[in-house]
């Protein structure tokens, strides 16, 4: 049975083109009708997020609304088979917290699909504490073993490093024994020596060169979280036969290219998305984020932050200014 009320970070429309998000206690029967409803103990915060929450309508068409890709919690209704009554489960991907109500609640509605069982050696709080972000990360680190790029190949350049998806990236890659360089607009952020990252290249002296089709080669892989020029640079400083994961368009949504990194050198350009990732590949990657991908610095990467913080760290994310993981607690009694 749905609650009565439940609190909630609701966005609403409040004149043309404007968007302002707050908590409300809000009536239980605005959650949807579905096969699961979960009692959240955690959600964190996207890029996606930021963006549903300030009236983009490229991911939410409609307002009011209430953001959050991701949560974490324990169910409280189950209408199938394969879920049950306090099974402490993830709930992310597909519309969740698009155009579906989303996790900056204390309760969500979602159907099946959209959730996976919390896997073995990982708690509530630290699935949050990888996220979306997280398992982006993982899926682009995945990408970069089944191409075959192995520590010892060369070094493996992130983008966006001290972001939520560019620090858990490199994080993993750390601990995988990969040498790891970044590009950033925060190079100082204490972030980076807590990963342990030795090579940070300032974000204004990476993207020189623009007009050449093809600079010295440096990276035997890239995962790139910002996009436009950023991207650009990398694919054509790639090594022969490197792999160039793209998932983020932070820093632009344009790619000028010509077909030389690809053709001269074999670069592979591989397009990594979180949102339409479900069933076994999904429950591999959290089973690969708890056990032998889980990383030690993992605490260290989060702020922990609760419902009425959201809007100040949703703005300092938009801003670039955020650094690391924002995890937001929900429910104490989970
Ligand atoms: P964050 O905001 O946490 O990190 C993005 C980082 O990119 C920033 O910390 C900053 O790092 C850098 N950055 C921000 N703005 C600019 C800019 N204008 N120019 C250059 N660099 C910039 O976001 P996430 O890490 O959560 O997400 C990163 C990207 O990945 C986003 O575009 C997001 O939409 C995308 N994403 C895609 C998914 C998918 O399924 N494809 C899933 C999850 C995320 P620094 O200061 O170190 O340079």
């Amino acid at each position: 049975m749905k609650p009565e009320n439940y609190k909630a970070y609701i966005v609403r429309e409040i004149e043309k083109g404007k968007f302002l998000g707050s908590v409300e206690t809000i009536p239980g029967d605005t959650l949807p009708e579905s096969d699961l409803l979960i009692k959240v103990a955690y959600s964190s915060l996207n890029y996606k997020d930021a963006l549903s929450a300030s009236g983009n309508r490229g991911v939410t068409r409609r307002y009011p609304h209430v953001p959050g890709i991701d949560a974490c919690g324990e169910i409280i209704v189950s209408r199938v088979e394969n879920f049950s009554h306090g099974d402490k489960v993830i709930a992310a991907c597909f519309d969740m917290g698009m155009n579906h109500p989303g996790g900056f609640a204390e309760y969500i509605s979602v159907p099946a699909e959209w959730v996976a069982t919390l896997p073995e050696g990982m708690s509530l709080k630290e699935s949050m504490m990888f996220g979306t972000a997280g398992f982006t990360a993982g899926r682009c680190v995945d990408y970069l073993i089944k191409q075959n790029v192995k520590p010892g190949d060369g070094e493996i350049l992130v983008t966006g490093i001290t972001g939520g998806v560019g620090s858990v990236a490199a994080a993993i890659l750390i601990k995988l024994g990969y040498e790891v360089a970044g590009v950033s607009g925060k190079p100082d952020h204490p972030l980076l020596k807590i990963i342990g990252v030795e090579k940070t290249i300032k974000r204004e002296s990476f993207v020189t060169g623009k007009q050449k089709m093809l600079l010295k080669e440096r990276w035997a892989g890239v995962v790139d979280t910002v996009g436009g020029q950023y991207l650009e640079t990398a694919i054509k400083q790639t090594k022969y036969d490197g792999v160039v994961t793209a998932c983020g368009n932070a820093g632009g949504g344009d790619l000028n290219l010509s077909v030389y990194p690809f053709i001269l050198r074999g670069v592979k350009l591989i397009g990594v998305d979180s949102a339409q990732c479900g069933g076994p590949l999904r429950d591999a990657i959290w089973a690969k984020l708890a056990g032998e991908w889980k990383i030690n610095c993992l605490e260290d990467l989060v702020q922990m932050i609760t419902l009425d913080k959201l809007d100040t760290a949703i703005h300092a994310m938009l801003a670039g200014r955020a650094g690391g993981r924002k995890v937001i607690q929900i429910n104490k009694t989970i």
